[in-house]
């Protein structure tokens, strides 16, 4: 009993709150990883998307919008990647 009002308490009590700390710090590093891939994940999707909306090919007179030939200029790079800056894009007037 004194040493439990002297504070020098080296008991159940103690191991609880090191635990209790020890499981304070788990869950702070856990919702720091997570919340951090879903930044990484959101700012990868901005990413993938501007890239995406980059691509010329849905403006172009050549884009015929038939998934058998989409372009008959450019038929393996149409709407993809390759066609972000393709010499033969034409706009529609
Ligand atoms: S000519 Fe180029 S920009 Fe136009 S549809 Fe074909 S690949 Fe796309």
């Amino acid at each position: 009993m004194k040493l439990i009002q002297s504070g020098q308490v080296n008991g159940p009590n103690s191991c609880m709150e090191i635990l209790t700390t020890m499981r304070f710090c788990f869950v702070l590093c856990l919702l720091t990883a997570v919340i951090w891939a879903v930044g990484r994940a959101l700012k990868d999707t901005v990413a993938i998307a501007k890239q995406m909306h980059s691509i010329p090919c849905h403006n172009c007179v050549y884009f015929t919008n038939d998934y058998r030939l989409k372009c008959p200029v450019n038929p393996m790079g149409a709407n993809t990647e390759s066609a972000i800056d393709c010499p033969d894009y034409r706009g529609k007037a």
